[in-house]
């Protein structure tokens, strides 16, 4: 039976296409706005370069300071750069590290945001903005940091190197796995993910194989953006806290965090909502998805173990402590014992029940 459900979408407009890039300068004006301040990572700068060279007059000036965690010192850089340039828009060209700076000058200014996605973050269609200070990040939802243009164009991606489009991808499948069993899921964003694990799957095998492979690469993009609708718009569960939580603790690699511990969490709750992962099941052709979801990502050679993320050892304890102390809501209760195991075994990179 449908419902009952309450869902909000979260309103953007988003352009897809290969090539769709090379017309920026119609975006800045179909906001009104004449003055885009285009932003990247140092890593990136000559492309960011060459989208305001592009862009001609209707760029501000770029700032190529982005850095993953959106550090708030940063974004401070960043403001005095928006109010020297004048700027009245500004335009993120990367992961979601340079898309998180755009909304957190998005958070500060209200200005209109445009964001070209390079990975498979999914950051550009949430309203959800992760600051550090001093070490700690803080994470907020506002719908002034939900950026206005998303401008999709594959052809940005097959510069992504095979080893980030593997975990870039398995992060963005963490967004549609959690959504699936989601408490507040709803027809609308179980179809999109359920739609985004299926894309991802498909793709991958064929972008290792060739990178530049047009179709696999929209696939991807395609995926990633529906991962990251969802993620915008039900809440998340134990993957996404349990990453969140290594990732702070003991300052480990995101998506690859999330790569190396979705099939545990996923054989995890499976216990408890297999009929609510078969669309995971079915997209992997698999019976049992954490499992599946394993061996999966292991032919894809994404990395299996926390071990060689530089987590140590004794912070297996560590993390299942602040996993319980910690509780949320999981369609599984999160037990210490269970937790404990479930983080060896991604320590170690031994695989789910068979
Ligand atoms: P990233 O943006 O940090 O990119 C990693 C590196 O790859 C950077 O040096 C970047 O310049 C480079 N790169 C990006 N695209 C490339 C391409 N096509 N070719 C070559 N190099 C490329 O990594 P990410 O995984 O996209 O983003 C991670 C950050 O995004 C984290 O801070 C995470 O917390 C945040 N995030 C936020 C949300 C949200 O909704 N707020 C969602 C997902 C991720």
């Amino acid at each position: 039976m449908i419902g009952p459900f309450d869902f909000t979408g979260n309103p953007a407009r988003i352009i897809f296409g290969a090539g769709s890039s090379g017309n920026i300068g119609d975006v800045v004006a179909s906001l009104g706005c004449a003055r885009a301040l285009v932003l990247s990572t140092p890593h990136q700068s000559v492309d960011a370069g060459a989208l305001a060279a592009n862009l001609g007059d209707l760029a501000a000036g770029t700032f190529a300071g982005a850095a993953m965690h959106t550090p708030i010192d940063v974004t401070e850089n960043a403001m005095q750069v928006v109010a020297e340039t004048g700027a009245d828009c500004t335009v993120a060209l990367g992961g979601g590290s340079t898309t998180g700076l755009g909304k957190a000058i998005a958070l500060r200014t209200d200005l209109p945001q445009i964001v070209i996605p390079t990975t498979y973050a999914g950051s550009e269609v949430t309203p959800i903005l992760g600051q550090t200070e001093d070490g700690v990040k803080t994470t907020l939802k506002d719908p002034r940091v939900l950026p206005e243009v998303v401008v999709y164009d594959p052809e940005l991606t097959y510069s992504l190197p095979a080893a980030m489009t593997v975990t870039s991808a398995l992060n963005a499948m963490s967004h549609a796995v959690e959504a699936l069993y989601a408490k507040d899921r709803n027809p609308m964003s179980s179809l999109m993910a359920a739609e985004g694990i299926r894309a991802l799957v498909r793709a991958l095998p064929a972008i290792l194989e060739t990178p530049g492979n047009a179709e696999a690469r929209a696939d991807a993009l395609y995926g990633a953006w529906l991962c990251g609708s969802v993620l915008g718009a039900v809440g998340m569960a134990l993957h996404h806290k349990l990453c969140h939580t290594l990732g702070g603790t003991f300052d480990l690699p995101h998506a690859e965090t999330h790569s190396v511990i979705l099939p545990h969490v996923v054989a995890f709750n499976a216990a408890a909502v297999p009929e609510q992962l078969r669309p995971l099941a079915d997209a992997l052709g698999v019976e049992k998805p954490g499992l599946g979801l394993f061996e999966y990502a292991r032919s894809l050679g994404a990395p299996t173990t926390l071990k060689e993320l530089g987590m140590p050892q004794d912070g297996i304890d560590r993390a299942a402590d602040l996993a319980v102390a910690n509780p949320y809501w999981n369609p599984r209760d999160i037990e210490r014992p269970l937790i404990r195991r479930l983080i060896e075994k991604a320590y170690h990179g031994i695989e789910p029940a068979r």
